[in-house]
């Protein structure tokens, strides 16, 4: 019967074994999924700063407007003006404000620059972007099928399994679940050369050893509490 057990063993082994690979994702498949992720992030990003340029050139246009009429206005005041002093100080606000709209122009042809670069940085990377998203799809495809497999894989495994429990019987069945639980799956296991216990490789006992190999009664390592065969 302990021998049955032992197959019941093999098989739970088994399924323990296709549980833990079940929940492993796959390092390639983990690796596309951050990449793809952070290209989203980066393209989100690279959208944001576009239109925080244009906006800054929108910005530019107006004040540049607004500096431009004022300066028109001054200089319609000068011409009309017959008061020196006033045409003077007219004159020197109208070059101060020439200085600064030439300022202001320069620094809107950088800003129309960073955005055309802001913008053909955007299009790679959105041009960029399908190709990892189709590797990641196909990646994930394929985690699909393993999954299924190994979904089916399990249920033949649990089948069989459940084929020879039946006929190890409950009570047996259900001490060696006890056991089992929090020893690295291992419920029975044989005595090793030396007379050692297979789990826990303890030495046991002579009169022990005597009693496993009898095989009359359930005999468990006073170390592991595993069954011995
Ligand atoms: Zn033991």
């Amino acid at each position: 019967m302990l021998e049955k057990l032992l197959a019941v063993q093999e098989l739970d082994l088994e399924i323990d074994r296709l549980d833990r690979l079940a929940q492993e994702v796959p390092q390639e498949l983990q690796a596309a999924r951050t990449l793809v992720q952070t290209r989203i992030r980066e393209l989100t990003d690279a959208k944001a700063r576009v239109q925080q340029l244009h906006l800054s050139m929108d910005q530019q246009e107006l004040e540049l407007k607004a500096l431009t009429q004022q300066r028109k206005g001054d200089e319609d005041r000068a011409g009309a003006s017959d008061n020196p002093r006033e045409i003077s100080a007219l004159q020197s606000r109208i070059e101060s404000l020439a200085a600064e709209i030439g300022e202001r122009e320069d620094s809107t042809l950088v800003l129309i620059e960073q955005w055309e670069q802001a913008k053909e940085a955007l299009k790679q990377m959105g041009a960029a972007l399908p190709q990892h998203q189709e590797e990641l799809d196909h990646l994930e495809e394929l985690e699909r099928l393993r999954q299924t497999k190994m979904v089916k894989e399990r249920a033949e495994l649990v089948a069989k399994r459940d084929l020879v429990a039946r006929e190890v019987g409950h009570d047996l069945m259900r001490r060696y679940e006890e056991v089992r639980r929090g020893r690295r799956g291992l419920g029975v296991v044989r005595v090793k050369e030396g007379g050692r216990c297979g789990g826990c490789n303890m030495g046991l006992p002579i009169h022990v050893q005597q009693k496993v190999r009898q095989g009359n009664s359930i005999v468990i390592c006073t170390s592991c509490g595993r069954m011995l065969i």
